[in-house]
């Protein structure tokens, strides 16, 4: 029961976090969140530590009593917050982002007209920790040898491959079978398939392949909804320090290019001439790193700004940054428009 002697305080992973219109509570560790009115957000962040819930009330000249009861009672039913007579020893959630990894994602582009040396790309990003690697195929091209370059990755430390079919190759659900049994952390998806689904293709395993209606083109702009945020106490920490989308992230396009994003304009050097681990140290590589949404315009006020993972190129236009392939939601109003599609 509520006391008004008592302090409310959120448990120290879920987070508020206030937008122009809307704002909503994170729950790091449930990995879902909340929606709440900016009402709410101000009342939350008053000196809970220092102010118990009397004190609070009277913040707000005590004309929303009531709605504060009612509001800290659903929290604490729901498992967001809790009454304590005692709030010294609860700590807010530090904000230092780690990692030990020197690169954590990376995207590999690949057509028949690629010349250059797939197993060295591959043992280059392994030997860079990297952590989730996407290799996007996109034409006709010899299965054989990206089959024999994975080879090197048998024994790596990437945990997660997802590799990415046109279902105009073709490839039979037994090759697509052996695949998956010779490389237990490939994830396969076929794009341009006649119909989303998912296959099973091992007995007693929840392996699938995931096919989608969806097209993979070479500029195939970024998919906003909210149902590809993600929540999560990593990519929270990554998103408050750094633009969680560009991060440690190096992409190699088609042609050998190093870039920061495979559909970026920017090139820093080609894997044909250079190495990747020379290219990430450079400093104009690594500026997009600390683009975060906090500072980008219409993402700073943006409440889905710690979840929402963007791999736009960002621009610097009269001093404030700007997404250039922003997305369809409009802070201002609260309102996604009719396309959420980039
Ligand atoms: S791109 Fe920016 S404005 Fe759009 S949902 Fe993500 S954080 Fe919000």
């Amino acid at each position: 029961m509520m006391n008004n002697e008592d302090h409310f305080l959120l448990f120290s992973t879920c987070i508020p976090v206030k937008g122009h219109e809307s704002s909503l509570i994170m729950d790091l560790d449930k990995s879902e969140y909340l929606e709440i009115p900016n009402e709410l957000y101000d009342i939350l962040t008053s000196d809970h530590f220092t102010h118990n819930i009397k004190k609070i009330k009277s913040l707000f000249n005590n004309d929303y009593d009531e709605g504060i009861n009612q509001y800290f009672q659903f929290l604490v039913d729901n498992h967001y917050g809790f009454y304590t007579s005692n709030p010294s020893p609860f700590q807010k959630l530090p904000l230092h982002f780690d990692s030990p990894h020197k690169i954590i994602s990376s995207v590999v582009a690949i057509n028949k007209e690629s010349k250059y040396d797939l197993t060295n790309v591959f043992q280059q990003l392994d030997k860079l920790d990297c952590q989730l690697l996407q290799i996007r195929i996109y034409d006709h091209i010899e299965m054989g040898e990206v089959i024999e370059a994975l080879k090197v990755l048998k024994k790596s430390s990437i945990r997660i491959i997802e590799l990415y079919f046109p279902a105009f190759l073709k490839l039979s659900d037994e090759v697509l079978k052996k695949i998956i049994v010779d490389f237990p952390r490939i994830l396969i998806t076929v794009y341009g398939a006649q119909e989303s689904k998912k296959n099973s293709v091992l007995k007693n395993s929840s392996r699938v392949i995931r096919y989608t209606d969806q097209q993979l083109l070479y500029d195939s702009k970024e998919v906003y909804s909210t149902d590809l945020f993600t929540v999560s106490h990593e990519m929270y920490l990554e998103a408050v320090n750094y633009n969680a989308g560009l991060h440690r992230k190096v992409c190699i396009d088609h042609e050998g290019n190093i870039k920061n994003y495979v559909s970026h304009n920017t090139i820093f050097g080609n894997v044909k001439d250079n190495l990747i681990a020379e290219i990430i140290q450079k400093e104009e590589f690594k500026e997009k790193y600390y683009l975060k949404n906090d500072i980008i315009e219409k993402c700073k006020d943006c409440q889905f700004r710690y979840m929402c993972l963007s791999n736009s190129d960002v621009e610097k236009k009269d001093e404030n940054y700007h997404k250039i392939d922003t997305c369809t939601y409009n802070p201002y109003k609260n309102t996604w428009d009719q396309s959420n599609t980039i």
